[in-house]
């Protein structure tokens, strides 16, 4: 089955197995073109409800479903994205800009690797149970119930992986929420989701605005919140979800550090910092935000760095050359434009990019500039900032200072140190002498401000489950007969 034509235009909600559209209609704005593409709808409030109801019946059944039977449903949900894979990857780079090549190969393909790892987890999941002196204690793995889930625009069926896929396996019931810059890709897999023989309700998607949809699921009553996005949405979340509390995991980004000691192997750190800066624009939340370069290879690494950032194309992203896509809407590309000025007029020196392009579309070029002091910043774009350093010491006290605290890249031979480092680094994973090593097996989410909560690996499973214990007394229990009456 392919996507319907009447639906390539406009996209529907899902909500407890049906699609609706609402009289709002959402308009997705090609970033190349900056012409109308499709229309998205804001879910209505009913719908909302409709969805959570849906989702409670569904989940009564999934989580009688037995573990080897939820993991066929996985299997399943794998087995549709990468059968879809082509025309899903055509979704998100329409819609968000990025090269076609980027979700084809990389995050979709990842997105759909989740569901097969926690499904082969299921396989071999089993409860505890204890033997003690009184009895035996069953250790039950409780799902949650309805977990709202929210999606961030730049990787939306990688983070649905990440996130839903646990929480699915786990015995959840869905309401996603993707943003309403992504989530064409969601509602575009939606349709072959149904015809799967899964409970209806059990994945539901409703889409609309941060500030609408987004805050009347903060309010609803779902059971807990799984959030993928930046702080100050979290920060609203938290502040709406406040009358009916309930458990809420964040990956968050963060101001990333790519550390360049003078031992290290200058190709590989001058690959890993083009890939890890520019690939989707700047927009990954693993991305480099600043690279503190030593002293003796500074000059070169940077000669190096401004040489190839000029010559990645920047175009259409279905055009196998292009290396960067725009940005996804007009406002993002301001406020960059804006920030990356505001540094100027503060005195940092522009090393290349740093001009809005005279052309159609949302274009920013590759950007660096060169700091004499320590920033902090995540611009989510092709920005980076670079900044010279003499002394480990200084890396450490810069590293310590850091407010944020999900990735960072360490590039040198002596590894004893960069394990040191990484050790006393509040980062929740770091790279040393690589990047973008992990997987659906290995954990991953922030430290500090960054985020809490983890997703991927077995650690990713557990924050969907609330483990239940059952005591089941064979003798008298430690109290009986205390008060001796
Ligand atoms: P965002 O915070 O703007 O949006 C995230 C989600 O929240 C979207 O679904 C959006 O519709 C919703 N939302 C927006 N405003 C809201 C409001 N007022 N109330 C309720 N919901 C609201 O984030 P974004 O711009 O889509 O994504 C970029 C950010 O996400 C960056 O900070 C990036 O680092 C982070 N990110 C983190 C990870 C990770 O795994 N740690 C992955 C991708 C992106």
């Amino acid at each position: 089955m392919s996507i319907k034509e009447e639906t390539m235009q406009e996209y529907g909600y899902y909500v407890g197995g049906k699609f609706k559209k609402s009289r709002d209609r959402i308009e997705v704005i090609n970033p190349v073109t900056e012409e109308l593409c499709a229309h998205i709808f804001e879910t209505t409030k009913d719908d909302l409800e409709f969805a959570i109801q849906s989702g409670r019946s569904a989940q009564k059944e999934w989580k009688k479903t037995p573990f080897k039977e939820r993991a066929n449903v996985l299997r399943e949900i794998a087995k549709t994205i990468l059968g879809n894979l082509k025309e899903l990857a055509e979704l998100e780079a329409k819609e968000i800009g990025k090269p076609f090549k980027e979700p084809l190969f990389v995050d979709i393909p990842l997105g759909a690797d989740c569901f097969n790892y926690y499904a082969s987890l299921l396989d071999s999941l089993e409860e505890e149970s204890i033997q003690s002196d009184l009895g035996i204690d069953l250790i039950r793995y409780e799902p949650f119930g309805v977990a709202g889930i929210y999606l961030p625009y730049n990787v939306p069926l990688m983070t649905f992986g990440f996130s839903c896929a646990a929480a699915l396996a786990a015995g959840n019931a869905l309401i996603i929420k993707p943003s309403e810059y992504g989530s064409l890709s969601l509602l575009g897999l939606a349709q072959y989701i149904d015809t799967l023989d899964t409970p209806k309700g059990l994945i539901n998607v409703v889409t609309g605005r941060g500030e609408s949809m987004g805050k009347l699921l903060a309010e609803s009553t779902v059971d807990m919140i799984s959030f993928t996005g930046s702080r100050d949405t979290l920060k609203k979340i938290i502040a709406r979800s406040k009358d009916v509390p309930k458990k809420i995991i964040c990956e968050l980004g963060g101001c990333n550090f790519t550390v360049v000691f003078s031992d290290a192997d200058k190709e590989e750190a001058i690959q890993n910092i083009l890939g890890s800066s520019f690939m989707k624009q700047g927009q990954m939340c693993v991305g480099t935000s600043v690279v503190l370069i030593q002293d003796s290879v500074y000059d070169d690494i940077v000669g190096q760095l401004k040489k190839r950032a000029l010559k990645i194309q920047l175009g259409d992203p279905f055009d196998p050359m292009v290396g960067m896509g725009p940005l996804p809407t007009r406002e993002h590309l301001e406020n960059i434009h804006q920030r990356v000025k505001g540094l100027q007029v503060k005195g940092a020196k522009i090393i290349c990019g740093a001009k809005s392009l005279n052309q159609k579309g949302y274009f920013y070029p590759p950007t660096i500039i060169e700091t004499k002091e320590a920033l902090y910043e995540e611009f989510f774009a092709p920005v980076i900032l670079i900044k010279r350093f003499r002394t480990r010491l200084e890396v450490e006290e810069i590293i310590e200072k850091n407010p944020t605290g999900l990735v960072m890249q360490i590039w040198t031979k002596d590894i004893p140190f960069a394990e040191q480092l990484a050790q006393k680094a509040s980062c929740g994973t770091v790279w040393i002498n690589t990047f973008v090593q992990m997987s659906s097996q290995t954990p991953f989410g922030g430290m500090r401000s960054s985020g809490w909560g983890r997703n991927l690996g077995k650690f990713g499973f557990f924050e969907y489950i609330q483990p239940k214990h059952i005591g089941i007394g064979f003798k008298k229990s430690p109290v009986s007969g205390w008060f001796g009456i």
